[in-house]
């Protein structure tokens, strides 16, 4: 009856899935090993939280952890416990800190707490009176305020003699607020705030850039680096081509090809009127799919960046998103590719090698991070590697 693909028991479940995601596991590797060359003379560690943004915690850490790295930062302790059995020797540190309840997995599983608050310092303080010894890292604030001991206290603590002994600090650290952006002057006030803050814990190792700091310069590097997008292949610094490889492709299945007459109109709303007849491919991914940041209460470039809305990639050419996006489907306009070209069981490719991630975030009115962390629940995985 039609050229409908009929897939034999042998497939590979990926090879029908409606939504797939390939992950390159050299390209993740080569990328580490290309952010630790730029880190200089400092060590690079591997940010794998949200489950190493969107790419699967166990099969990228371990790539990691054989690619050479050794420091890791999850943020929560559960995802520290999945990664422990995938980095057995690395030091793991836990960006959320620890909270009452968990010590005992922290200890099991060799994990570093990142201390970032009086009440998680004063809990720790009470902790090793019970445990002993045991290291931790302290994370300081200098401007961003989200997490961080005030800079203060931070260097009050590193000058006080009555502190117990067991208190043994292993990294002290901080965060940028607008280190995608190197003009900006807070990249400097904050490293000059970071300075005080090394000078009190001399000898500590201490810790400034994640990604976009790395490109800042050997200044901001101290002794050890933080990068997470960069390893994914997301760009780090806006406006600034991005020089990592892509790591991550997201296919949706075309469902259905449909022509639809001239002045017709297509979704919900009646979004779209067609202003000639079109060919259009209906592709099983949707919102339910990927979560959009265009609610946040401010600093969201929203729709006005890219008023034409999303493409994809299908046939060696992008093709527009036609109308409003749904919650499971999403329609794409083949209008100007050949007839044929495109078939029930082909893929769309939504992000990737041939669609960069930051186009599509700029696209969504959001950052390539949220994209790969939205995939939801919906898709299957495969991993690939150059032998
Ligand atoms: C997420 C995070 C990082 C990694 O940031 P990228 O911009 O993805 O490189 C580093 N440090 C902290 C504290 C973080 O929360």
């Amino acid at each position: 009856m039609t050229d409908f693909p009929i897939l034999s028991e042998d497939d590979d479940l990926f090879t029908s899935a409606g939504l797939r995601l390939t992950v390159d596991l050299s390209a993740l590797t080569e990328n580490w090993r290309d952010m630790a060359r730029r880190s200089g003379a400092a060590r690079a560690a591997a940010v794998v939280k949200a489950d190493a943004y969107g790419t699967g915690i166990e099969d990228a850490g371990e790539a990691l952890y054989l690619a050479g790295a050794r420091d890791f930062f999850v943020a929560t302790v559960d995802e520290g416990v999945t990664l422990r059995l995938y980095a057995p020797e690395a030091r793991i540190f836990v960006l959320s800190g620890i909270w009452p309840g968990t010590e005992r997995r922290f200890f099991d599983n060799d994990l570093v707490p990142v201390i970032s608050s009086d009440e998680q310092l004063a809990f720790w303080m009470a902790v090793l009176a019970d445990y002993g010894d045991y290291p931790c890292a302290l994370h300081v604030d200098t401007g961003f305020n989200r997490l961080g001991l005030h800079i203060d206290d931070a260097v009050a603590l590193a000058n006080d003699v009555s502190r117990p002994a067991s208190f043994a600090p292993v990294l002290v650290m901080s965060h940028l607020a607008c280190g995608d952006d190197p003009s900006h002057a807070m990249n400097r006030q904050q490293l000059e705030s970071f300075r005080r803050v090394t000078a009190a814990y001399e000898g500590i190792d201490s810790s400034l850039a994640a990604s976009a700091g790395i490109f800042l310069g050997e200044d901001y590097h101290f002794d050890l680096t933080r990068p997470g997008i960069a390893l994914y292949g997301g760009e780090a610094v806006s406006g600034m081509a991005n020089p990592m490889r892509p790591v991550a492709t997201a296919e949706a299945r075309v469902i259905q090809v449909r022509t639809v007459g001239a002045g017709e109109t297509v979704s919900y709303g009646r979004a779209l009127q067609l202003g000639r007849e079109s060919r259009l491919a209906i592709v099983s991914a949707g919102y339910a799919d990927g979560y959009m940041r265009s609610q946040s209460s401010g600093g969201v470039p929203l729709r006005q960046a890219v008023p034409q809305g999303g493409q994809g990639f299908i046939a060696g050419h992008k093709v527009p998103v036609a109308g409003r996006i749904t919650m499971d489907l999403t329609i794409f306009d083949i209008t100007d590719l050949p007839e044929n070209a495109v078939r029930a069981g082909d893929y769309v490719e939504l992000f990737g090698k041939n669609m960069p991630l930051d186009d599509v975030a700029r696209a969504a009115g959001t950052i390539g991070y949220e994209i790969l962390t939205s995939m939801g629940l919906r898709h299957e995985r495969r991993y690939v590697a150059e032998e």
